[in-house]
């Protein structure tokens, strides 16, 4: 299968020879037929290796089983048994179903009742299966299981792939047949693992794939075959004796075994700690070696920042540094000064005054006669930046450069002519500037804003570019700590944890529909007074052109609402006021026209889709009304808000949402509650996981199998540690009882982060 391989993937190419017990297809194993293994291709499961690394989701205590006539109330039973009589009814004065069966074992009967319809579907006359449950006394005085989990016990494991024969539910009772021989089985009489058999790959149209048709115990029967052949005995471990000892790890092939089949829930923690701490370790290893890697690059240019220099930045700047922001540019001071690259992630909330930092950082490349780079997500935020830097320089000799998109061919080789002179000192742009035609004279500083909305790649391509430049890297996303050490690992933090002074509150709400008109009523009062409102929705066309009367009937909300009907709708709305609109079709010179016009004071509500969440710095604009607030992540809804609240002027910012779930609910919830970047950051990670918070495609992070970014931040901070320590004695993983090691990280990372010189 073409699929990339993950982390602790079942270790193809580890070090040393391929070992029979290993590589064996699991097509040869008893009972497995061409069917059911390519329904285990699916499940990425085609080998014994790939077996023993397909680690269970959760375990289930079956260690003991009670005979049915030993049960008693309020007990919670482990029961094996036959089902003999099986009853679906609805009953319809509590609009409930009811499902009923009659359990049998050599001991005796009990009913077992679910109050769930589908469970009819699942259980089958005459079947033996598992019932695991809480004995309780009927309303007649009987025991009875109520609502027990339950598994249908494998048949002879044939290659059989027909459905179990569904007998129709009868009143009449069968007669019972003999009991599958108990012998101590990978099914009971121990905790047994619980599978996740849903294959990882999404299907075409990016929704989950249904579980494979496998049952958790033909999984087990398999995992245990290959348990038993002595398999995990040939796994090499990477991972050093000393380290497993210092951190009281199990050894590779008991973990593997236990992970699967503990004989404690002790055991099988330690057993998933130690392959949690390798994924991690090896996780850290990459990220240490890329931070070694750029290090080491050829030195890059000193840029002192002297005192006249510093002088002389402070005089163009029109306020002076807030304490954080003088903190964050004394650190970046001091990497400038070294001949050692930069590298420096600097973290601060939306508008907490980055760029002015940045922008003093430029300013001492330049006054080194180097040039510096600016290079922002978006063609808006791009033009923002230069025009804050014409602002700032009017009258200076420095020269800002703006390249854009989609410019005609000639403006651009102008442009380029001007910055392979020397002529730009600064150069402002987009991804744009990562073109292999663009060519700088002496390229000394590179700075990149909004960090996250960039690739690993990205950052690495226009590092490329300059013999050496540093490195500045901003982001306004906070990143949670974990993340922190893992994705950008490999570099320096600056936080600016304070904004500058005369940010006046934000008040945000959730908005029903009924008080809708109220919103507007607000917007209305906040025009007379010279503010402007933005109104933002996920789309540029909605779901419903023609339906949009949606303020009285109060229910069409729950489309998604496009900016071109919205615009529409509004104005016919809001007679008295000025429209703009902003999405992504617009033409350069149009966005242009717009934004201008809103600077001008000409537009009082500016309807947008998602373009506005960066870049845009309007003092008097305090209204913020996002639409289908469920459509957007906790991030953008932030970077939303930060567009308002930029002067002492008391903002609002309001939302309409529909959630569907929980998780929804709560991220709104969580974004009305707090306007703390890194409390929602920490909320929004615990709630999507790392590889939504930044986009899978662009972490850079290898799919970590077992380790969970949140729930192991203490074993990854121990990892960390040792794969850091381990790194200062052999920086390059030379040493030949590193060899395993090194061909590991290499595996996982070569690509994806960028460690192409490794060794
Ligand atoms: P960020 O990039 O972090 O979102 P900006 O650099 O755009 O923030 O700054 C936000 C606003 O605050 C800008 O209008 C900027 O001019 C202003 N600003 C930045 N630093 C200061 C400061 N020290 N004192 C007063 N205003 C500041
Ligand atoms: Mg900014």
């Amino acid at each position: 299968m073409s699929e990339p391989r993950t982390l602790s993937d079942p270790a193809r190419g580890r070090a040393g020879p391929r070992d029979e017990r290993l590589t064996r297809t699991l097509q040869f194993f008893k009972g497995v037929g061409p069917k059911k293994f390519e329904l285990l291709q699916r499940l990425l499961l085609e080998t014994v290796e790939d077996l023993l690394f397909f680690f269970p989701i959760d375990h289930k205590d079956r260690a003991s089983l009670t005979p049915i006539d030993r049960l008693t109330p309020g007990m919670e039973a482990n029961v094996r048994a036959q089902i003999l009589d099986l009853h679906a009814k609805t009953i319809y004065h509590k609009g409930k179903h009811r499902v009923e069966a009659l359990l049998r074992d050599p001991s005796g009967e009990i009913r077992a009742v679910w109050w769930n319809p589908y469970v009819a579907d699942k259980l089958s006359q005459s079947a033996w299966a598992f019932f695991t449950g809480k004995v309780v006394t009927n309303k007649k005085g009987f025991l009875e299981l109520a609502g027990p989990d339950f598994e249908i016990l494998a048949r002879e494991e044939e290659e059989d792939d027909s459905p179990a024969p569904m007998l129709p539910l009868a009143a009449h009772a069968l007669t019972p047949t003999a009991p599958p021989p108990v012998v101590q089985g990978p099914d009971f009489g121990r905790i047994v693992p619980i599978y996740n058999l849903r294959p990882k790959q999404r299907r075409a149209d990016g929704t989950e794939a249904p579980e494979v048709k496998l049952s958790q115990p033909v999984l087990r029967k398999l995992v245990w075959q290959a348990l038993e052949s002595g398999a995990p005995d040939a796994l090499s471990d990477v991972l050093p004796v000393a380290l497993q000892k210092r951190r009281g790890l199990p050894a590779l092939p008991e973990a593997v075994r236990q992970f699967h089949f503990p004989p404690s829930f002790e055991r099988r923690d330690a057993a998933r700690k130690r392959v949690a701490y390798e994924e991690l370790f090896l996780l850290s290893l990459g990220v240490g070696l890329r931070r070694a890697q750029v290090a080491s690059r050829t030195a890059s240019r000193k840029l002192p920042v002297t005192e006249t220099i510093r002088k002389r930045i402070e005089a163009r700047l029109p306020f002076p540094f807030t304490g954080a922001q003088a903190r964050a540019f004394g650190e970046i001071a001091a990497d400038l000064a070294r001949t050692q690259p930069m590298n420096r992630l600097l973290q601060g909330d939306v508008g907490s005054g980055k760029t002015a930092v940045a922008v003093a950082g430029m300013l001492s490349a330049v006054a080194h006669g180097a040039q510096a780079a600016l290079l922002a997500p978006t063609e808006i935020l791009a033009e923002q930046h230069a025009r804050t830097l014409h602002a700032l320089l009017e009258g200076s000799r420095v020269n800002v450069g703006l390249l854009r998109g989609g410019r005609a061919k000639k403006q651009r080789d102008v442009f380029l002519e001007r910055l392979g002179s020397g002529d730009v000192h600064i150069a402002v742009g987009t991804h744009a500037l990562l073109s292999d035609d663009v060519r700088f004279k002496d390229l000394a500083l590179v700075v990149v804003d909004e960090q996250h909305k960039f690739g690993v790649e990205q950052r690495m391509a226009l590092r490329a570019k300059g013999s050496a430049p540093h490195v500045l890297v901003m982001t306004a996303t906070p990143i949670p700590r974990t993340l922190s050490l893992t994705l950008y690992g490999d570099l320096d933090v600056s936080v600016i944890d304070e904004f500058p002074p005369g940010r006046g509150e934000v008040l945000t709400r959730w908005v029903k529909e009924e008080d809708r008109s109220k919103v507007y009523k607000l917007i209305i009062d906040e025009s007379r007074k010279g503010h402007a409102t933005y109104v933002v929705l996920p789309r540029i066309d909605g779901d419903a052109a023609e339906s949009v009367a949606p303020a009285k009937s109060g229910k069409l909300w729950n489309e998604i609402k496009g900016v071109e009907d919205e615009v529409k709708r509004l104005r016919a709305h809001l007679p008295t006021l000025r429209f703009g609109m902003l999405h992504g079709r617009l033409s350069g010179e149009e966005k242009d026209a717009v934004l201008k016009q809103l600077r001008g004071g000409q537009i009082d509500v500016l309807v947008s889709t998602l373009v506005v969440e960066v870049g845009i710095d309007l003092p008097t604009a305090t209204v913020m009304l996002i639409e289908n607030a469920e459509r957007f992540g906790l991030a953008s809804l932030h970077q939303l808000r930060g567009r308002i609240g930029r002067s002492e002027r008391k903002s609002y910012c309001v939302f309409f949402a529909e959630t569907a779930t929980e998780d929804a609910e709560e991220r709104l919830k969580a974004f009305a509650r707090t306007r703390d970047g890194f409390e929602l950051a920490e909320e929004d990670f615990r709630l999507r996981g790392p590889g939504q918070f930044f986009g899978t495609a662009q972490s850079g992070l290898p799919e970590l199998k077992v380790a969970d970014l949140f729930r192991d931040r203490e074993l990854l901070m121990q990892a960390r540690e040792d794969a850091f320590a381990l790194l200062a004695r052999d920086t390059k993983l030379e040493l030949p009882e590193h060899a395993g090691l090194k061909q590991r990280v290499r595996q996982i990372f070569a690509q994806r982060l960028g460690l192409v010189d490794m060794g």
